[in-house]
């Protein structure tokens, strides 16, 4: 996909063009080392007359765009909350406060708002973090679909954790934490209305509690990352090239909900690039796979978890097996089958 010079839905979709877009021109104009990590939150070391001894806190920000804002399973508040605790969560980094910055069009109506921001504080308190800052503005009719909200976050990471997409090792074991694709074909179905009807629910979620389990199992967890846009087969690609590893996967140990299938199948998109709200891949050293495998399926957000695939050396890239013995290569995300989904 070619863009002339101009912007192109495909360059929000976090696939390929999104990160041709942030290599660039935004690393290139901002360039420094916390954000050349590319990790979903930015590691920052406070000032400490011991450097060993200083506390890191992660820091990121998100903005949200998904129409129809209210959806099975969510809305566009709940999915802003939990998407920021979820980046900080994938530094292992516990939350400490959220702000959230409040983009109204004109006309909105005050029911709405109040459902929305009530969403927010209820996933704030699922997450155990409070909501301690934000900003209102509001634009004409016209100039924004309803709302936009963008919000940041600060958290802690805890002495000893260390996790990144670079950390990912030969002999690690990939598991994810539940179904793939939940998010993003509910919020497809209910904006194009495709008439899939059955258990379609976002999985819009904080993942912290359950990373927290994680990380108290073991010191064998090496890279988290949330499976937002770009799904499962973009997260994988990323972490391949920063870790420069190759990473092998069994498409049938992938778990996809029926209906999720059946939605994907229609919409002629494979459920591996599907954005989900609530699900993380783990690379974790493999003596320690199984340890990390029963902490996620002891949490209610994890019951599903699974391993999916293994890490080998080998030229950075991500194959599929599939369940008649067949292999292909997986790459990342290429244009933009399901705009505004977060
Ligand atoms: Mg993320």
């Amino acid at each position: 996909m070619r863009d002339n010079g101009r912007i192109l839905l495909a360059h929000g979709a976090g696939g390929r063009l999104t990160h041709e877009l942030i290599e660039s021109l935004f690393l290139r104009r901002f360039e420094n080392k916390s954000l050349a990590a590319l990790d979903d939150s930015a590691e920052i070391a406070l000032p400490d007359s011991d450097p060993a001894r200083a506390a890191r806190i992660a820091f990121t920000t998100d903005g949200y765009v998904v129409q129809p804002i209210e959806f099975p399973g969510g809305d566009i508040g709940r999915i802003a909350v939990c998407g920021t605790v979820n980046d900080l969560a994938m530094l292992g980094a516990r939350p400490l406060g959220l702000s959230a910055a409040m983009i109204l069009e004109e006309g909105l109506e005050r029911e709405i708002l109040d459902r929305i921001v009530g969403s927010m504080a209820a996933a704030a308190r699922e997450a155990k973090v409070d909501l301690v800052t934000g900003d209102t503005k509001v634009v004409e009719r016209g100039a924004a679909t309803r709302m936009y909200i963008v919000t940041s976050g600060v958290g802690l990471i805890p002495p000893g954790v260390s996790l990144s997409g670079r950390n990912a090792r030969p002999g690690d074991a990939v598991l994810v934490s539940g179904t793939l694709g939940d998010h993003g074909v509910t919020v497809m179905n209910a904006r194009e209305g495709l008439g899939f009807e059955g258990d379609l629910r976002s999985d819009a979620a904080p993942l912290n509690g359950m990373v927290e389990n994680m990380l108290s199992e073991t010191d064998g967890v090496h890279t988290l990352r949330d499976l937002t846009r770009g799904g499962l087969g973009t997260a994988l690609n990323e972490i391949a090239g920063a870790s420069g590893i190759r990473i092998d996967i069994d498409e049938a140990a992938i778990p996809v909900r029926s209906s999720v299938q059946a939605g994907c199948q229609m919409l002629g998109i494979d459920p591996l690039y599907v954005a989900n709200e609530g699900k993380l891949v783990a690379f974790v050293e493999d003596r320690c796979a199984h340890a990390v495998l029963t902490a996620m399926r002891s949490h209610p957000l994890g019951r599903d978890a699974v391993r999916i695939g293994t890490v080998s050396a080998g030229e950075p890239s991500v194959v599929v097996h599939t369940p008649i013995g067949g292999a292909r290569r997986l790459l990342m995300l290429d244009g933009d089958p399901l705009p505004r989904i977060c």
